[in-house]
């Protein structure tokens, strides 16, 4: 396939370098073998995330010349609410400094402890969110997920059957909202459809069980619901977002996704009441409703960011770059989660190193040696992200895949950066027999991949 042309030309640069490999070798063992721990400077391309990580516009840096920073108030936050209920369409809603900002104070608002909070997948952080509170977040994605060469179109989807049966079994009462992230993050930036977010939202309200959207990509998904499911296509992204949302009674977004900004979030519900203690949570941990944790020009910046990341021109050179990374990578011989998703693609690690058990956490041999290699920087989801003890039996469950994440940020690496990174994993496809596991040497309980550190074996 052809690399698509950015629309857009660049302004600004920032300078980046490939440090030797006996440096890089000094670099990720002082790190304790956790990309995380690692310093920026010493990564030449960074797919650690997509979050926060994206170019502004030249559109958003003028936006935020503009910030008024009064304390109550502020202008910038009027605009951020005509954008908030113009694409969303709520009017109730407070920014936060990020998601999972967002995910404390919903969970502090609505869970409590032995709770079931069902989603398709919950991301890292509000399940931990979740659990924080003596919640049990639950995945209850439809089964073609868990296979990475499935090239169903709406992967993220949920299984309604399941949830049905999961809402009989455990009963509404024990559930105080339902979820769903859009797109799967956990399940490789995969789309929920139209007719399933109707379904989940039918399901979730015919058992009085508020229905909340994880948003963070939510404009990737609209433009995969436009390119894929039957009567989108003649409907705008903003069209679609409007009617995704109509269907939920409220949504936590990082806006470092989608919005394109460097730091934010938001929180919306419709109920008034739940909107009461939001906002009394709010102003105990993040500020004023009307700031929330960021400044008055991080509002502009985000109010901007909203309309851009829904652009269309935008978003189908946004996929497209993705689906290129994806093509190349598999030129190579390493299996990605098919088909690939919108912010990133997920090598397939587990299908890699079949010789590394997933206590030897083959994502992180993989994600380790990427960085030895090439001095590029992805994220190991797999066993160190989720695998946790049962909490009846007191077993290790591990998740389905072990993954490495290559994340795309938004607007800032261009084709031959794309090249660059399938051609360093073709290196490492050749000798993957030779890769050795890791174990812990240090390890938090709650989200442990950020400050884990790591022996190789
Ligand atoms: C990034 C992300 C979050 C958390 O947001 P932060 O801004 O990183 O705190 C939650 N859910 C999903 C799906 C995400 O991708």
């Amino acid at each position: 396939m052809n690399y698509p042309p950015e629309p857009f030309r660049i302004k600004m640069v920032e300078p980046i370098r490939l440090i030797s490999p006996e440096e890089r070798r000094k670099a990720i063992q002082a790190a304790g073998y956790n990309v995380f721990s690692l310093r920026a400077e010493d990564i030449f391309i960074d797919l650690l995330t997509d979050s926060g990580t994206g170019a502004m516009s030249d559109r958003q840096w003028s936006a935020m010349m503009q910030g008024d920073e009064s304390y109550a108030g502020a202008r910038s936050y009027f605009r951020l609410a005509e954008a908030v209920e113009k694409i969303f369409g709520f009017k109730q809603f407070v920014p936060t400094h990020q998601g999972r900002a967002a995910e404390n104070i919903l969970s502090a608002a609505l869970v409590k402890p032995g709770q079931y909070v069902p989603s398709n997948m919950h991301f890292d952080t509000t399940d931990a969110n979740i659990r924080a509170r003596g919640g049990r977040p639950i995945n209850l994605v439809i089964d073609e997920a868990g296979d990475p060469s499935s090239q169903h179109p709406f992967k993220g989807n949920m299984d309604i059957a399941k949830l049905k049966a999961f809402i009989g079994k455990v009963g509404a009462e024990n559930i105080p909202f339902g979820m769903v992230t859009v797109t799967n993050n956990a399940g490789g930036g995969q789309p929920v459809s139209m007719a399933n977010l109707k379904a989940i939202a039918e399901t979730y309200h015919a058992s009085g069980i508020p229905f909340y959207i994880d948003a963070a990509r939510y404009a990737e998904n609209c433009y995969f619901i436009k390119l894929r499911e039957k009567g989108y296509a003649d409907k705008s992204t903003l069209e679609i977002a409007r009617e995704m949302f109509a269907l939920a009674d409220g949504f936590c977004m990082s806006a470092k996704k989608d919005a394109i900004v460097n730091i934010g979030g938001l929180l919306a519900t419709k109920d008034e009441k739940v909107f009461q203690n939001i906002k009394n949570e709010l102003i105990l941990r993040e500020g004023f409703p009307t700031y929330g944790g960021l400044a008055g020009r991080d509002l502009d910046a985000m109010a901007v960011g909203l309309f851009e990341g829904l652009d269309e021109a935008y978003l189908a050179y946004r996929l497209n770059q993705t689906a290129y990374l994806g093509e190349r990578i598999r030129a190579t011989g390493i299996a990605i989660v098919e088909p690939p998703g919108g912010h990133a693609i997920y090598l397939d690690a587990g299908a890699l190193l079949p010789h590394i058990p997933h206590g030897e956490f083959p994502g992180q041999a993989l994600a380790v040696e990427l960085y030895l290699e090439g001095g590029i920087r992805g994220c190991e989801i797999g066993s160190i992200m989720f695998a946790h003890p049962d909490p009846e039996t007191g077993e290790m469950v591990y998740p389905q895949l072990e993954l490495v994440r290559l994340a795309i940020p938004r607007r800032t690496y261009t084709q031959s950066h794309m090249d660059y990174v399938a051609e360093t994993l073709g290196k490492i496809a050749k000798r993957a027999a030779s890769l050795r596991g890791c174990k812990f040497t240090y390890a938090p309980e709650l989200l442990r991949h950020f400050t884990a550190r790591f022996e190789p074996l």
